[in-house]
């Protein structure tokens, strides 16, 4: 697929805007081979300025269609996304190095989902609010009310994804919205903002501008922006939330983790270390839910371990539009660099057992591809708790295993973090393993399984891993306040300016 040197630079008022404005340029690199794929323009605060207006201009026509009529059009962005699902997932493939098997599988199909799910619930009355009689004289009505012109701030993980998980809730609430993509990941931004306009979004609803965190705390900052709906680190999310906190904005964070997988006693082996690997490995280790921290009985240590290798076996490097590709590179240069860092760390410093993979790249990568970002599946065993491998977000394919001998012992571990995002357990006995979850502390839980995040299903972190949560009825949420209407209807009223 041919990528044009196009003005990607700001999109408003429904199509791409001429790079005259921007304020310089930057690559988008090709992450499988470190090649670049076209250049991308930065917003400038003039242009960023014009996209919020064009969203302030489509704001009353759009948030005062009837629910129905926008759940419409958002229907036939959900046909367009799975017509051209293929060709998007390419687009995202070359993006992120995500294989194509992935990508085809899982980005564009769940995003759709999203759409599809809250078009539905806006059409059925998600938007409803309550009334009541108060007294025979008066009742109470509430009405669930667009922010206005909402920004969204993605990270590079799962682009299309993260646009439409933000997108359709903000949209289908009657809000508009201003989209920054990571600058890691952008090719995505315009083919959305494409498949919105010929679904038949009005012009300024959803716009997109190019750039790096200068251009996200431009908009974070803007006053016109009611509501900031983040992705990304903690640290980062930490200045989002609080630049948005010194106006007042309504914030969602989706935040970082380091989450615990707690493998019970009676855990049939195998299922634990296929729920390991996808809590590990599925998107090279870039999913912000993964279970890094795998707590294992110490009696199983040994049949984990040795089922593990084998099953490392079947992680397959290699050309990412090859469907038996299950394993690819690191989304950047800069980002392997972090990883290696922890990798070399965790043997250096930490002085953790290296099991399996380490600092090198994969062997048997074709040829095209060895200057690609491209680490392996690395696994560290005898870990302890205070080892930073075992405390920091890693972000990569990068799986500590940690012994335990009871359960209330590996809980507490578990729980010893700031942060909270995900947490699972694998277990048989089903009543054991709902006694865990209640007792892990994190938003995102699964038993005997993880990583599938369906559109029905809010999510969202604790502790420091986020505020808010996305998709699923509260997901809605999010994107709308409440007004509160007490109507009198004849009866006396209530004064204390009476003639005495
Ligand atoms: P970053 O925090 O580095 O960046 C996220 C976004 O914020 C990017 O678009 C970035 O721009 C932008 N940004 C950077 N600085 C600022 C600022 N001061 N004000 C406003 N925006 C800014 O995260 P990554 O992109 O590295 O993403 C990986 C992180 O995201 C991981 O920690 C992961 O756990 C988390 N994540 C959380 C998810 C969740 O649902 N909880 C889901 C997916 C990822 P740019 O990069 O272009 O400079």
């Amino acid at each position: 697929m041919g990528f044009r040197d196009a003005d990607r630079h700001t999109f408003y008022a429904g199509s791409p805007q001429l790079s005259a404005d921007s304020s310089g340029s930057y690559e988008s690199i090709d992450p499988s081979n470190g090649k670049p794929i076209c250049k991308i323009n930065n917003s400038s605060p003039k242009s960023i300025d014009a996209a919020i207006q064009s969203a302030q201009k489509a704001f009353p026509e759009w948030s005062s269609k009837p629910p129905i009529e926008r759940a419409r059009i958002l229907q036939r962005a959900v046909a367009l996304l799975r017509e051209h699902n293929d060709n998007l997932a390419r687009i995202e493939t070359f993006d992120t190095g995500k294989p194509y098997s992935e990508t085809s599988a899982v980005d564009i199909v769940t995003g759709a989902d999203v759409l599809e799910y809250f078009a539905n619930l806006v059409a059925s009355g998600g938007l409803n609010g309550e009334s009541f009689r108060l007294r025979p004289s008066a009742s109470v009505y509430t009405s669930k009310e667009p922010l206005g012109v909402c920004a969204g701030i993605g990270a590079w993980n799962y682009p299309i994804q993260i646009a439409l998980w933000k997108s359709a809730p903000c949209l289908a609430a009657g809000n508009c919205m201003v989209y920054k993509p990571s600058e890691f990941t952008p090719l995505h931004a315009e083919y959305l903002a494409d498949v919105y306009r010929q679904a038949g979004v009005p012009d300024g609803v959803f716009n997109v501008v190019y750039g790096s965190g200068e251009v996200g705390a431009y908009l974070t900052k803007h006053p016109a922006i009611a509501k900031v709906s983040f992705t990304g680190q903690v640290s980062t999310g930490k200045k989002v939330a609080g630049a948005a906190a010194g106006e007042m904005k309504y914030v969602t964070m989706e935040l970082g983790g380091k989450s615990p997988l707690v493998v019970l006693p009676d855990a049939e082996v195998d299922q634990a270390v296929d729920v390991a690997m996808m809590a590990n490995f599925y998107s090279t280790g870039q999913v912000c839910t993964n279970g890094t921290r795998v707590f294992v009985p110490r009696v199983m240590k040994k049949s984990f371990e040795s089922a593990l290798l084998e099953k490392v076996k079947f992680v397959r490097p290699g050309d990412l539009f090859d469907m038996d590709t299950n394993f690819g590179p690191l989304s950047s240069k800069v980002h392997q660099d972090k990883v290696i860092r922890y990798i070399h760390h965790g043997i250096e410093q930490d002085k953790a057992t290296l099991l399996c993979g380490g600092v090198e790249p994969p062997v048997n990568l074709p040829a095209g591809l060895k200057s690609g970002y491209w680490v392996q599946p690395t696994v560290f065993t005898d870990c302890k708790d205070d080892m930073t491998i075992v405390k920091e977000e890693i972000f990569g394919p990068v799986m500590t295993i940690l012994t335990y001998d009871t359960i209330d012992e590996a809980i507490t571990r578990a729980n010893a973090t700031e942060l909270g995002l995900a947490a699972g357990v694998v277990g048989r006995d089903i009543d054991r393993c709902h006694d865990t979850i209640a007792r892990l502390q994190a938003g995102i839980t699964w038993v005997n399984t993880w990583g599938e995040s369906p559109a029905e299903m809010a999510v969202g972190g604790w502790k420091q891993s986020g505020v808010g949560v996305e998709n699923g009825r509260r997901g809605l949420e999010a994107w709308v306040r409440n007004k509160s209407t007490l109507v009198e209807m004849g009866g006396s009223v209530p004064t204390v300016f009476a003639k005495l």
